[in-house]
């Protein structure tokens, strides 16, 4: 079931940068290309994101995510590349075997270059100081987005954003037309983390405000989440806010755990791409830096291609 043991390429993710790095390699020659993703899909987070703003760079076009990750496979799909999907790759080593788990066992096969296209995790709500329980209604924005988004689950009806990152901002405006009420959207820097076009669209034309240098102290309820204490930092003063609902969008971290736990620096043989190297604002540019990588693979240049 797996054709070959070695590979000229495997590639790690079958995201955007997963899928341009294929395309880049497979254009400039390369013939045996794997790629492995643990999703049943391919299109990483473009799946989940149903609003639009993606491709106007690359297509030249204002497309949503899902219709970017459609497109871009009818370019993928003729490269050959062998895909398996459902693959869980869970084991790097510097002599490049990569180990994935998938329904049908484990199984280990290396490469002449292995890529790391795995994306990014958001920071969750363990990762800040603030105190209180740990009720129900507590989400990170991303994971409520593909709870609305992919399984049709609305995670409550009475909600606050913490932290103005761009997926809290877009899940502002999406629990709002499920019919939310969306109190705030709070942040503890004097300024926006997202893009100004996502305050703009997703918080002023709802109606949803942006308390900047406003800090959360506390989460409270026993069960269910019943409302957070803040600070407001310019005036020193806090406030109760009533709410049943939690999302976090205070930051994204590369996910490159592979490389690290195998002590593995980038480099000889190993690359690290999209999200996974830095967080990316516009999948445009994903795709082009994994056009280019994959064309300098082919060229047997790294990052020297055109
Ligand atoms: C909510 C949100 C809104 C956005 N809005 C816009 C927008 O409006 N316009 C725009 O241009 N860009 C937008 N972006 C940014 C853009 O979508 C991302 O920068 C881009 O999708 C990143 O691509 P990637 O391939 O690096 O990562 P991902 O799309 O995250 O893909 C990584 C893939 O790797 C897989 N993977 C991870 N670990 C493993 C493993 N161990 N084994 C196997 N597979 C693994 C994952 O399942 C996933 O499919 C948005 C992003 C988010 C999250």
């Amino acid at each position: 079931m797996i054709k070959n043991d070695h590979y000229d390429l495997i590639i790690i993710g079958g995201g955007p940068a997963g899928l341009a790095t294929a395309t880049g390699a497979s254009g400039a020659g390369l013939k045996k290309i794997l790629l492995l993703e643990r999703h049943q899909r391919l299109g990483g987070i473009l799946n989940q994101c149903i609003h639009l703003g993606f491709g106007l760079r690359y297509y030249k076009e204002e497309l949503t995510g899902t219709e970017y990750a459609a497109r871009y496979l009818k370019t993928f799909r003729q490269t050959g590349t062998e895909v398996r999907t459902g693959s869980f790759v869970h084991r790097l080593t510097p002599q490049k075997e990569v180990t994935f788990v998938c329904p049908e066992g484990e199984f280990t096969v290396s490469g002449e270059n292995i890529v790391l296209a795995t994306g990014c995790r958001e920071r969750t709500r363990e990762m800040l100081t603030i105190a209180g329980t740990r009720p129900s209604g507590i989400f990170t924005a991303g994971l409520a987005q593909e709870m609305v988004n992919i399984h049709g689950i609305v995670p409550g009806m009475s909600v606050v954003v913490i932290g103005s990152g761009d997926i809290g901002l877009i899940m502002a405006r999406r629990m709002t037309l499920e019919g939310a009420k969306v109190h705030a959207v709070l942040e503890i820097l004097d300024h926006l983390s997202g893009l100004i076009r996502n305050k703009i669209q997703c918080l002023d034309d709802f109606g949803i405000p942006l308390y900047l240098q406003h800090e959360t102290l506390e989460i409270m309820g026993k069960n269910r989440v019943e409302g957070i204490r803040y600070r407001d930092n310019a005036t020193g003063k806090e406030h109760d806010l009533p709410c049943d609902t939690v999302l976090f969008s205070v930051g994204l971290i590369p996910e490159r755990d592979l490389l690290i736990g195998a002590g593995i620096e980038p480099g000889n043989g190993f690359h690290v791409v999209g999200n996974a190297d830095y967080v990316h604002d516009l999948v445009d540019w994903v795709t082009k830096d994994g056009e280019k990588l994959g064309r300098s693979l082919g060229n047997g240049l790294p990052g020297k291609a055109k």
